[in-house]
């Protein structure tokens, strides 16, 4: 069973887990967001490919949903104490990571390539495909000028009402290496409960990713991000009553038109309206029995769409 999840950070890892603990770890790509990608201290974070590294791998700070376990930040502290710049939270153990990939990166070895390496020495078992090897960068429009997607989502923790997404640069990139290949030879496609907007978004909009989509003959079936209208972590919900006029499980179909036969959603959305055909569970993944649970319904919903 080959299965290619698309992935942002949080939501994006914890199905991607999920399948990973399901099926053959070696059949299953991942691909990866990165147009939250940023240069801080002259390093290249990519911070949802990482999220989904140290969540496959046990390495992740399940209470923060975001960066390493027993993180220390004896680095950052020295940055401050320099008046470097300390708004972007860097750990010494991830920090770690984003020098050997900037390393990489200033000695032109692609993207993907320098991730495919972090995976094997992390003991990562799935493929691990960024979108592209190419500067993707997200920018958000809001009544406080256009954003980069860091000052926004971090900086400013998300607060400016977002009234549109840009994604610099994916109109001329091209998918990374690979990625087509393994779209066009999967068993099922999956998108990853992650935000549509800036997490699935900007890997749709690599020139090529979406159409190859649209021509798919294998099912592909999404999971909703929301649960009771709500997110479980981040803007989601936000910015798609205001971007998507709605909170329901049409809202979150209506992100993936034409890309998707089925929407996985959560009990507690069960009884709302919704034109596509439905797979209904507890969607929540914050432990093995959740993730097991949802990656079951992707699969099994796959099963009953061939
Ligand atoms: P980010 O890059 O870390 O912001 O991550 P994503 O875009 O991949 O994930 C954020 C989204 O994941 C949010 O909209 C959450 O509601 C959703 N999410 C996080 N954990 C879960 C979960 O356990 N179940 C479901 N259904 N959604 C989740
Ligand atoms: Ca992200």
């Amino acid at each position: 069973m080959r299965v290619v999840v698309l992935a942002g950070g949080l939501g994006g890892s914890r199905l991607a887990r999920g399948l990973a603990e399901t099926i053959d770890p070696t059949e299953l790509t991942i691909v990866g967001n990165v147009g939250d990608d940023v240069e801080i201290l002259g390093l290249h974070v990519s911070p949802d490919l990482d999220t989904i590294l140290y969540t496959l791998t046990g390495r992740l700070d399940e209470t923060k949903g975001w960066g390493r376990a027993g993180e220390s930040w004896n680095a950052l502290e020295s940055v401050a104490e320099l008046g470097g710049e300390s708004w972007f939270r860097l750990g010494d153990l991830d920090l770690g990571v984003h020098l050997v990939r900037t390393e990489a990166l200033r000695r032109d070895e692609p993207l993907s390539a320098v991730t495919a390496r972090i995976a094997r020495a992390f003991g990562f078992e799935p493929a691990l495909l960024p979108a592209t090897d190419e500067r993707v960068r997200t920018w958000l429009a809001t009544p406080a000028g256009e954003l980069p997607f860091q000052e926004w989502f971090v900086a400013r923790r998300h607060r400016d009402e977002v009234e549109g997404v840009r994604f610099e640069g994916a109109d001329d990139a091209r998918p990374a290496p690979g990625l087509l290949e393994s779209l066009e030879t999967a068993d099922l496609i999956a998108i990853a409960p992650s935000n549509p907007f800036v997490s699935i978004g900007p890997i749709l909009a690599v020139a090529g990713i979406r159409e190859a989509l649209e021509a798919r003959s294998v099912p592909a079936v999404a999971v909703s991000p929301l649960i009771a209208g709500k997110a479980v972590r981040g803007p989601a919900a936000r910015m798609l009553a205001r971007l998507g006029g709605g909170t329901g499980p049409q809202q979150v179909t209506d992100c993936y038109k034409d890309l998707i036969d089925a929407l996985v959603i959560d009990e507690a959305d069960a009884d709302e309206e919704t034109a596509i055909r439905t797979i209904v569970t507890r969607t929540l993944m914050d432990d093995a029995d959740g993730r097991r649970r949802v990656a079951e319904a992707v699969l099994e919903s796959a099963a009953a769409l061939r």
